[in-house]
């Protein structure tokens, strides 16, 4: 562990300036703080900020940073507040210490790809101060470092698949290469430990049987170059045991057909060397092409900057040689943090995102004030991150509510929603959501998304989800007028308006269902009297009739016999006033008037057929019809009702043969004319009692 005068003597190393007073404070406060508190590994609590104090002397970052190190598990693991802090380190140390302990209080577990890019993202907007981010960083690698002494496998696993989904991944983002690929070496120890230790042994063997096979290679190449008259630096080393298993597990290969496990760095003076001597190593050895790439003139995303080449030594190896020159070099492993070295001045305010301008800056300036412009971390300023109560993140746009946020975890969350608690107190619905707000949102079962929501929502999901709820919700009022409306219509057909009438209506207006019945009633876009011939076709024709029907007497007369001849209507076909009729003359008798479909006729063959119609205004006959009911009580009764209804008389009614579940009926009725029957036939069949009805 280091101790307290060497750190402060590092820090006066790369800053002259340094308040060592200060740091001397902070450095007795941590320890104090920490007083008897022990590690894992059984040292003293204090080491460990200690270390990370350390680790950010080595990327000479400034005094404040040094200090946020040393305190930065004060606030969340002693009785020191921020307010303490404050008062005894100043409000800049405050405010990153305060920011280092958000940042570790988030420990949730992504369960995917996209929750882990979520969980990065949330990161570094929480971060706002990079300097915040290089602190937790170093913190990670530190507790990685120290990662074999906790006993808990779990925990162990844990850690370390949260430090390789999480902490590394971000480390890269940063363009801290250096604490990524310890970081990814540490975790894969504890996540892949057979392929660990494989990787590991073969390349220890590779070095003993090989003996100096790198320094032989680093050798040739500076010669080359020293010929050449560049001024380099070369060093070479195996490729990392973990990015040779990744590239083992990509493309399904055993390690001996990993090339290229060695890879060399050349530092040159200048830019223009860089070019100067990957000509002279193109010249001296065969390249692979397609491996050279050019990060020089094209910087990558983080700010990265080198010139990439393969070459093939001695006609079988092929090692990767890396061309930069000192400055990016720092840059490169280090990333932003390499820049913190020329700190001077006051912060500005400005807040840039960094990253995206990195290039920029690394390309264009050197200049102190302009770099630390862009050192606040705003990349994700245009998003907000937030939790459920159960720790999973949601990435909103900024200005999204707590109703937003309930439509982003679920629709139905989203429409169920009456109220909201952020961190825990109870807030209005149209309150702004902050990075890092625990959102919980209190559901009504009986609740549905208002129209006024429109006013605040700022996610097109919500905005969608409640413009849709706001219209089924107007449809179902309309469908329940249009219910009330639909229920007086029914009294006014004869028949008793049940299930199967209206699923039947619904099939003859080729609508949808139910609903949208009473939707299209409600809305007057269909008239009663439609509704009417849907569930009993033929009914509204009775309306122009006399309802006065069951009063009036018989009066029947036919055309086309001989005056003073008697007839009757037959009784095997009860022909009814519409039928077409014809009649057989029958000695004696007179004449007896059939349907022209009686199969009776066939018999009367010999007979004198006389054709026969209906004189005008001829009315009242008895119609036979068979009725199959559902058997079951009050079935029959619902049959009279029909008749009732339709002003029929029931002359007879026999039950003809039951077969459960059916009762048939034979019924003689007398009615007005052949439309009468009809309707009432029609009437039957709307009702749910009568499984079929026809005339016999
Ligand atoms: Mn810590």
């Amino acid at each position: 562990m280091l101790r307290q005068y060497e750190l402060v003597e590092r820090v006066k190393e790369y800053d002259p300036s340094a308040d060592e007073a200060l740091l001397n404070r902070a450095y007795v406060y941590t320890v104090q703080k920490h007083g008897t508190q022990k590690r894992a590994s059984g040292d003293p609590y204090f080491s460990h900020p200690v270390e990370v104090a350390g680790l950010m002397t080595d990327l000479q970052l400034d005094q404040e940073t040094i200090i946020t190190a040393l305190l930065h598990d004060t606030v969340e693991d002693t009785l020191a507040t921020i307010e303490d802090v404050e008062t005894n380190f100043g409000e800049e140390v405050a405010r990153l210490v305060d920011g280092v302990t958000k940042l570790s209080k988030i420990e949730a577990m992504p369960e995917n790809e996209r929750a882990a890019e979520n969980l990065r993202k949330f990161l570094l907007a929480m971060s706002e101060d990079i300097r915040v981010l290089l602190v937790k960083l170093g913190d990670r690698l530190h507790n990685m470092r120290t990662l074999h002494f906790i006993k808990s496998p779990e925990k162990r696993q844990r850690i370390a698949r949260e430090t390789m989904d999480i902490y590394a991944p971000l480390a890269e983002r940063v363009g801290m290469y250096e604490y990524m690929r310890e970081m990814q070496l540490l975790a894969m120890e504890q996540l892949e430990p057979e392929a660990y230790k494989t990787i590991t042994g073969r390349l220890e063997q590779i070095r003993r049987q090989d003996g100096g096979q790198v320094d032989a290679i680093a050798l040739a190449i500076k010669q080359a170059l020293a010929e050449a008259r560049l001024k380099v630096e070369v060093t070479g080393r195996e490729k990392h045991p973990y990015s040779i298993w990744k590239k083992m597990a990509e493309r399904h290969l055993p390690f001996e057909q990993v090339t290229d496990i060695m890879a060399f760095r050349v530092i040159t003076e200048s830019e223009a060397d860089c070019y100067a001597a990957l000509g002279v190593l193109h010249r001296v050895w065969q390249f692979i092409p397609g491996r050279f790439k050019d990060y020089l003139s094209t910087p990558k995303t983080n700010g990265y900057r080198s010139l990439h080449t393969s070459l093939i030594y001695e006609n079988s190896m092929r090692v990767e040689v890396q061309i930069r020159t000192r400055e990016m070099h720092q840059t490169n492993e280090f990333g932003l943090a390499a820049h913190w070295a020329y700190k001077q001045g006051d912060r500005p305010d400005g807040q840039v995102g960094w990253l995206r301008d990195l290039i920029e800056i690394v390309d264009a300036s050197h200049d102190a004030e302009e770099l630390l412009e862009h050192t606040r971390l705003a990349i994700y300023q245009d998003r907000i991150f937030a939790f459920t109560p159960k720790g999973a993140l949601h990435q909103l746009p900024k200005g999204s509510t707590p109703v937003d946020f309930a439509f982003a975890v679920h629709t139905d969350l989203g429409a169920q929603t009456v109220g909201a608690k952020i961190n825990g107190r109870h807030m209005p619905l149209r309150t702004p959501l902050g990075n890092g707000d625990v959102v919980e949102i209190i559901k009504g079962k009986t609740a549905e998304p208002q129209l006024s929501w429109l006013g605040f929502v700022v996610t097109g999901k919500a905005r969608a989800a409640i413009r849709r709820a706001v219209r089924l919700k107007e449809r179902a009022e309309v469908a329940e007028i249009g219910k009330k409306l639909f229920d007086e219509i029914a009294l006014r057909v004869p028949a008793k308006i049940g299930k199967k009438a209206i699923r039947d209506a619904v099939k003859r207006l080729e609508l949808e269902d139910e609903e949208e019945l009473m939707y299209a009633i409600g809305a007057a876009k269909i008239e009663d009297r439609e509704v009417m011939e849907a569930l009993v076709p033929g009914c509204t024709a009775e309306m122009e009739q006399p309802e006065e029907w069951g009063r009036q007497e018989s009066a029947i007369s036919i055309r086309g016999l001989t005056a003073g001849v008697g007839f009757q209507l037959a009784e095997c076909c009860h022909p009814v006033p519409g039928d077409r009729i014809v009649g057989l003359r029958k000695p004696g008798e007179g004449v007896e008037v059939h349907a022209i479909d009686c199969l009776e006729l066939a018999s009367g063959i010999d007979a004198d057929w006389l054709d026969l119609s209906w004189g005008q205004r001829s009315t009242g006959a008895i119609g036979r019809l068979r009725a199959t009911l559902y058997d079951r009580p009050g079935a029959l009764a619902e049959m009279a009702g029909v008749f009732g209804q339709n002003m029929a008389n029931i002359r007879s009614l026999e039950q003809a043969e039951t077969e459960h579940p059916f009762a048939v009926y034979e019924v003689d009725l007398e009615v007005q004319d052949l439309a009468h029957l009809t309707r009432i036939l029609s009437a039957l069949r709307a009702s749910d009692a009568v499984a079929q009805a026809e005339r016999i």
